[in-house]
């Protein structure tokens, strides 16, 4: 990018909430069902049918804000957002869009120019409109109301983005705090998580904004960091150019990574908002407010810095353990039980592993968490080898969940051979066997290690604690 301009980057992005029902109805709000199959008389907009607040949406709304440090607005109330469109039966949306239930707040993020918090204007709740389906039919447009009246939060940025690369952090970040709260599944390309992108550009120094583009039809993050790279350049070559930039709507199209424009700004429509005279206003009292933050689960940026402050994991383990609220719920499980915290970060990679090809989430894990804390350790005393244990160990303990990993180990023949002396007498005769190559180690050839160390491996039929055997023959070896 031209280097003497800055981008300037603002997401709206809206988040389709994990509750059962719809805003204001009893809907359900499962995906994927025949088209409008989910559509009582009330998402219809039957004349006569009365909306009624889904209290599960505040709840979800304030959750989400206290975890973004907004400001919770205590006074509520909705508008009505009037436009005509086919996907809309009632001529209007519900929508707190001139008075958000939480203002403000930030969301931290890291990126190879370093950490920042990204600023926000506001979250807002607000009903989703039906969808139209263009490729159904030849002649006609084809409509599925399943989604009118779903529940939404908008989550609005400030102009505070850079960078396409901030703009990836950030949504990558926001998606797994919505999924960790359980706010909305953070399934972009089903839709039930969507970003436009507002992009400007200007030059570097200067205060005031330029003239912004907003890019929709971004169905994945990695295609929101290519719409906005595309914009940047389009912006820069109109502006260096000496022209004006038009305030516009543009799609984006993945197929040919360009954008094309939907529509001009100057055609902004007049919604006419006025408060929603079918919903009473509402208030959010100080022991409500209370009631969910005592609710809320540790956010991963807690977690996060305790597993390194508190359990001295590296880095990159930490930030592993924290992406996902059902690893980190697991991995608390089995450290309440063990306190060989690495090899416990080190054992998560395994589960993981079992359940993504058992195709079970990480929350069904066969085995309780007691169970598996019992095998890290008898692993880490060196009984048995790690392999040995996260392979055979592991699947025989699930196998029959009524034995333990000692029992098994002797069964299955796998406890390892730790005397020392005994381990001593196979690197004796492997030492005095290759008189050759310990001469060659001797000067300088220290990767012959990896022989000897097999050696002693075959003649104790593999039982020998590897752990041991290597520190036994770097003695005797380095005499
Ligand atoms: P609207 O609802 O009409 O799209 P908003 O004021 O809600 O307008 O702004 C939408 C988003 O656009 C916000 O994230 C805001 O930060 C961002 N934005 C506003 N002006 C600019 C600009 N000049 N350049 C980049 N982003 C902008
Ligand atoms: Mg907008």
């Amino acid at each position: 990018m031209n280097n003497k301009y800055e981008l300037v980057i603002g997401l709206e992005v809206h988040a389709q909430l994990l509750t059962a029902s719809k805003l204001f109805c009893g809907d359900s709000t499962t995906f994927g069902a025949e088209p409008n199959t989910q559509v009582s008389p009330v998402s219809l907009a039957h004349p006569g049918t009365l909306p009624v607040m889904n209290e599960k949406v505040i709840e979800l709304a304030v959750r989400l804000g206290l975890a973004l440090n907004c400001t919770i607005v205590q006074d509520n109330y909705f508008a009505r957002k009037n436009y005509f469109y086919p996907d809309l039966p009632k001529g209007y949306q519900v929508s707190q869009h001139t008075a958000p239930i939480c203002l403000g707040g930030h969301l931290p993020i890291q990126t190879s120019e370093g950490k920042k918090n990204v600023q926000l204007n506001r979250i807002h709740m607000e009903e989703d409109a039906g969808k139209s389906l263009h490729d159904q039919d030849e002649k006609y447009t084809s409509i599925d109301l399943n989604r009118a009246g779903m529940p939404l939060l908008e989550i609005v940025t400030e102009p505070d983005l850079h960078s396409a690369d901030e703009a990836y952090a950030y949504l990558t970040e926001l998606r797994k705090l919505v999924r960790w709260l359980g706010v909305c599944d953070g399934n972009m390309e089903e839709g039930s998580m969507r970003c436009d992108a507002n992009v400007s550009v200007r030059l570097k120094g200067a205060t005031t904004l330029g003239t912004r583009v907003e890019v929709k039809n971004l169905n994945s993050i990695r295609n929101v960091k290519r719409a906005i790279e595309i914009e940047a350049e389009r912006l820069i070559g109109i502006v260096e150019k000496g022209e004006q930039v038009i305030q516009q709507t543009r799609s984006f199209n993945a197929d040919n990574n360009t954008t094309f424009a939907l529509r001009s700004k100057e055609e902004a429509d007049d919604y006419r908002y006025f408060p929603e005279p079918d919903l009473p206003p509402f208030f959010i009292s100080d022991e409500y407010l209370q009631e969910i933050k005592a609710a809320m689960p540790a956010l991963p940026a807690a977690l996060q810095n305790k597993y390194i402050s508190s359990y001295n994991l590296p880095e990159y383990d930490a930030a592993q353990l924290s992406n996902d609220k059902d690893d980190s719920d697991l991995f608390e499980a089995i450290i309440r039980h063990t306190t060989h915290y690495k090899a416990a970060a080190n054992w998560m990679t395994v589960l993981k592993q079992y359940c993504s090809n058992a195709a079970l989430p990480v929350s069904s894990f066969p085995l309780t968490a007691e169970k598996i804390a019992t095998l890290i350790n008898f692993t880490e005393t060196g009984k048995v080898s790690f392999n040995a244990a996260s392979t055979r160990i592991l699947q025989e303990l699930i196998n029959s969940p009524e034995e333990t990993p000692e029992s098994i180990a002797t069964q299955l023949n796998l406890v390892q051979e730790s005397d020392e002396s005994a381990i001593e007498a196979w690197v004796d005769e492997v030492i005095a066997s290759m008189p050759d190559k310990v001469k060659e180690y001797r000067s300088g050839k220290k990767g012959l290690i990896g022989l000897f160390a097999g050696e002693v491996k075959k003649r104790s039929k593999g039982k020998a604690d590897m752990q041991l055997t290597n520190k036994v023959l770097t003695e005797k070896l380095n005499n």
